[in-house]
């Protein structure tokens, strides 16, 4: 037998990885029903803000969707549970879970790092992803890395679209160059209305000249409203602080002020503004100066280049614990794995 087909039958032999996922706004749930036809992960956990829901043999998306619909997962009949620590309640009872992927918001600015405490105090061990997006986020993870490791964690963060997917990409372009001379980002999001994706939004609104993520969190939905009524719907978004930038410098492939990042948002119409793109300029080892350039198709969603990686990092990651591998790594150093 080739290697490649005794993996496959392994594979197809394999009981499947048993995940969950932390909040289940636009991302959660985009996440939890991308997992429905998969065959090697099994949905068996989630939280929202007001309870969480869990059962060993898996949970049904419909009626997860119908019982947050009512005001959380808690409602969930008969495996929900209402909790105002809910995060907490869940790891004590889902002791089983593998790995979650934390489609939680992060804010405050603190707030992916707490969570991470909270688990590093349970005595959980197994797998975590997030899809963070600013620099100083993942700084705050980067300090907790030794008790990460300590706990028996692996953390694989900024595992969305950007930073994740066009970081992974940029990390790879680099391979044809022997300097790296700017990594642009771009991105156009298209949703067809901003509730969907309160706390994207939110973090977005907070990269605006004369926001930050603390004014941008204490927004009323009527003041989200109202700002985007004066922009059309739209948010336009330069030099954002965005972990891309870290994330590469960690990697070894460029200083941080190398990595630029901007786009936008429209907030009223599902089709893309632009085409999310990234440019790798550099110098080859012959001396020519030249741009890779890697972008996504038009018709993919937000949820699709964000839900996609951060499963394919769940899984590279669970791979890593089970080899005895812990702490915290970032998109840019670990290759995703497709999950079947
Ligand atoms: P959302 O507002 O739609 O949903 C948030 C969910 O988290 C809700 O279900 C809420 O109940 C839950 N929640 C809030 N506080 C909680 C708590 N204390 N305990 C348990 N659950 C809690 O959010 P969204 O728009 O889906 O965004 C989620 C995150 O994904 C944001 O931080 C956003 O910035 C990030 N994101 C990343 C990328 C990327 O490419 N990296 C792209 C888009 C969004």
């Amino acid at each position: 037998m080739s290697g490649q087909v005794a993996r496959q039958a392994r594979s197809a032999t394999q009981p499947p990885m048993q995940v969950g996922v932390l909040g289940f706004g636009g991302l959660g749930q985009a996440a939890a029903r991308m997992l429905v036809p998969k065959q090697e992960m099994m949905w068996i956990a989630a939280a929202d803000q007001k309870g969480y829901a869990y059962t060993g043999s898996g949970l049904n998306w419909d009626e997860c969707v119908a019982a947050y619909q009512k005001g959380s997962l808690g409602y969930l009949e008969p495996s929900g549970t209402l909790s105002n620590s809910s995060i907490q309640d869940l790891i004590q009872q889902a002791g089983q879970v593998e790995g979650y992927f934390l489609a939680l918001p992060n804010l405050p600015n603190t707030f992916m790092a707490e969570v991470a405490r909270q688990f590093i105090q349970s005595g959980w061990r197994g797998v975590l992803v997030d899809a963070i997006k600013r620099t100083s986020a993942v700084e705050q993870l980067l300090h907790l890395s030794d008790d990460l490791q300590a706990a028996g964690i692996t953390y694989l963060t900024g595992c969305g679209a950007t930073p994740g997917l066009l970081t992974a990409a940029a990390a790879i372009a680099a391979q044809s160059y022997a300097e790296i001379h700017q990594v642009k980002i771009t991105f156009g999001v298209g949703i067809a209305n901003w509730e969907a994706y309160r706390a994207t939004i939110r973090e977005d609104i907070a990269h605006l000249p004369g926001y930050d993520t603390e004014s941008a969190h204490q927004m009323t939905d009527a003041e989200v409203e109202a700002l985007l009524d004066q922009t059309h719907g739209l948010l336009t978004l330069e030099n954002m602080e965005h972990a891309d930038d870290i994330m590469l410098e960690l990697a070894g492939i460029c200083s941080r002020d190398r990595v630029t990042v901007g786009g936008v948002v429209d907030t009223r119409n599902p089709k893309k503004p632009l085409s999310t793109n990234v440019k790798i300029t550099g110098r080859t080892f012959e001396g020519k100066i030249s741009t890779h350039t890697f972008t996504l198709g038009d018709e993919t969603s937000m949820a699709a280049n964000v839900c996609g990686p951060a499963f394919g990092y769940l899984k590279a990651g669970i791979s890593l614990h089970r080899r005895g591998i812990h702490g915290l790594f970032t998109a840019a150093e670990v290759m995703p794995q497709f999950v079947r």
